[in-house]
């Protein structure tokens, strides 16, 4: 049997998964959204794999995304000759994006792609995408519908979200690698990423959900919800959209049929096992601690 399986959005699920690297080392496999990728400056962005693999290489940035120390000197540059650069990527970062975009062009798929740059970042445990085909989210703002990062940066953020569209998941699948380490999962644990669009799409992809539940291992969540709140991000509209409130309950709820546990700071009834501890994971103490916690309840469950 081989490690434990992480899925994570962004930084809530990648700072479990830096936690993970700690307790288990190269046996971690992270299983990554990547509905919110997008091409832009003849890059390959990948937004939420690449925090996982920055976090894992220990190269984030204090900002929350891209490399530490980069510079922005094509961004500048950009501006400087009058493109609307709302989309700000440090010049290394754009280095990854514009050698990632050169190999799918001569067709690598993007799991190849990604396991390059976690070599090259010296990244022992794997990060996976969810799938080797576009997969997109589309966010309905008043009337107009938005790609996911505009939504995001260009400030329609903090307008109501009319509706969202997973736009390619019924021609996706998800890839030999994802339902390999699925299968051979020690425990499937679900990081405190946004249910909805970080982890929804993940789920979304067909046959993907059925595999979680065909392994013989546990399936466990860690909720995004501390202190009864979201963090950061727009967690709390999303699922208002999909018309749940933003509580540890609702977590459970949105991941019905799907858990054998939750780990949660707050006693809940999700109708499965929980593990009450706090889940607030601002430092590499705090993450390994819930890392080991989550495996030990995980284990306990599949006992
Ligand atoms: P994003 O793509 O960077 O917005 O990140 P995610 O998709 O991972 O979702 C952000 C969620 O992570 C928010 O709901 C936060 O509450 C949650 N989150 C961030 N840091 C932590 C943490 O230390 N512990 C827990 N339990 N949740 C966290």
């Amino acid at each position: 049997m081989a490690g434990p399986v992480v899925l994570a959005g962004g930084t809530g699920g990648a700072k479990l998964a830096r936690g993970m690297l700690d307790v288990v080392g190269a046996e971690l496999t992270v299983i990554a959204n990547t509905a919110d990728d997008i091409e832009i400056y003849g890059a390959y962005v990948s937004p939420d794999p690449d925090l996982v693999t920055f976090w894992l290489a220990d190269r984030i940035d204090e900002r929350g995304w891209g490399l530490r120390d980069d510079t922005f000197a094509v961004m500048d540059g950009l501006r400087e000759i009058g493109v609307d650069v709302w989309f700000a990527l440090g010049d290394r970062d754009l280095a990854i994006g514009i050698e990632r975009a050169r190999r799918l062009a001569e067709g690598a798929r993007l799991t190849e792609a990604l396991a390059e740059l976690g070599s090259a970042l010296g990244v022992a445990a794997r990060v996976l995408p969810m799938t080797d085909e576009p997969v997109r989210t589309w966010v309905q703002v008043g009337t107009r519908w938005v790609a996911f990062q505009e939504f995001m940066i260009r400030g329609d953020a903090a307008s109501a979200i009319r509706d969202t569209q997973l736009r390619g998941v019924d021609s996706a699948l998800p890839t030999v690698e994802v339902l390999e380490a699925i299968a051979a999962a020690s425990a499937i644990v679900i990081g405190p990423s946004n249910p909805v669009i970080s982890i929804g799409p993940i789920l979304g992809v067909p046959r993907l959900r059925e595999a979680l539940l065909d392994s013989p291992a546990p399936i466990v969540a860690v909720s995004p919800i501390v202190g009864g709140e979201v963090l950061k991000g727009p967690t709390a509209a999303f699922m208002r959209w999909a018309g749940y409130d933003a509580s540890t309950a609702s977590i459970a709820a949105c991941y019905d049929g799907l858990l054998d546990g939750l780990v949660a700071d707050e006693p809940v009834d999700a109708g499965v096992p929980v593990l009450r501890t706090d889940t607030l994971m601002t430092d590499a103490d705090s993450r390994r601690r819930v890392a080991r916690e989550t495996l030990r309840f995980a284990e306990g469950l599949a006992a």
